[in-house]
């Protein structure tokens, strides 16, 4: 297996970690909680790399890793190598790059989570099944939060790590948002908000989203009422996103996006309600799955061994 590449995915909860051939098949994956509340953690966190990466290598001696792959969540400076800031993991401004460098002595590609999982859906999944090099795009992971990553003329857009942040950017309608600003999107288009809220309307706790889903379509009104807002306040959002970036793909992924068509049909309806002359979008599932992260710290190790060799 040759080249290979150490690649990591780092989330607020849990840590993806694989190997890679040079083709980018992922092996030895493995998913471990984030090591949390220590006093210093972006040192904790590569101390926890560094022992991830032990582990996978000693199960397969005769690999010599020649690059690493990694992703962080929260405001990411891909540039400067900075993890800027995790409200979940709790950094500020962490060289992030350079410590996993030189932890491991080796090239680190290092971005954004969620960005650079949009790259590999653009390139290995909902991107390359439209056949067509898509320049302009937008991937929407909506879970128990949203985040997105948006590409601009076949490029993404990072501006600082700051951009992208359309969870937490206001919708009518929306509530209360613990970031601390009132009526972001995540409130009330999230699978989390679907979840939460429905239990509260109609005192009957459930567990997730798939839950209102099915009491909807057993006719239940208060689920169809909640489900209905949640897809107007994601569509207001892609249609604002039509007339500011005008992609041409919004690939939608997440715990949410398991709902498949019952999301996706009247998501395509309401965008396109909120159109005129602008160009609608496609609006297709995530095909990656769970591997979208590791399959873009490939991407990102790749470029890093190419630049160091
Ligand atoms: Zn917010």
């Amino acid at each position: 297996m040759t080249p290979p590449y150490l690649l990591f995915d780092v989330g607020g909860t849990d840590i993806k970690s694989a190997l890679s051939d040079d083709a980018g098949n992922l092996m030895g994956i493995r998913r471990v909680p984030t090591r949390r509340g220590t006093a210093n953690p972006a040192e904790s966190l590569v101390d926890q790399l560094h022992g991830l990466g032990a582990e996978l290598l000693a199960e397969t001696p005769s690999v010599r890793p020649e690059a690493v792959g990694l992703l962080v969540c929260g405001i990411v400076d891909e540039a400067q190598g900075l993890g800027v800031f995790s409200a979940n993991l709790g950094w500020r401004d962490a060289p992030l790059r350079e410590m996993t460098s030189n932890a491991f002595a080796l090239p680190v590609g290092f971005g954004h989570d969620v960005s650079t999982a949009g790259a590999a859906e653009l390139q290995f999944g909902a991107g390359a099944a439209l056949g067509t090099k898509v320049r302009n795009a937008v991937m929407l992971v909506i879970g128990t939060g949203i985040a997105a990553a948006l590409f601009v003329d076949g490029r993404p857009l990072s501006a600082g790590g700051y951009a992208g942040e359309l969870g937490h950017s206001a919708v009518p309608g929306g509530f209360e948002c613990p970031c601390g600003a009132h009526g972001c999107l995540e409130t009330i288009g999230s699978a989390g908000a679907i979840a939460k809220r429905y239990s509260l309307a109609s005192g009957t706790p459930v567990r997730g989203a798939r839950e209102v889903l099915e009491a909807m379509n057993a006719g239940d009104p208060i689920a169809a009422r909640i489900w209905n807002e949640a897809i107007e306040a994601v569509s207001f959002s892609i249609a604002q996103l039509c007339a500011s970036i005008a992609p041409e793909v919004v690939i939608i992924g997440g715990g949410l996006a398991q709902a498949g068509e019952a999301l996706l049909e009247p998501l395509r309806r309401s965008v396109r309600g909120k159109l005129s002359y602008h160009r609608e979008p496609l609006i297709v599932p995530a095909q990656l799955g769970e591997d979208a992260g590791l399959r873009g710290a490939f991407l990102k190790a790749k470029e890093a061994r190419g630049a160091g060799a």
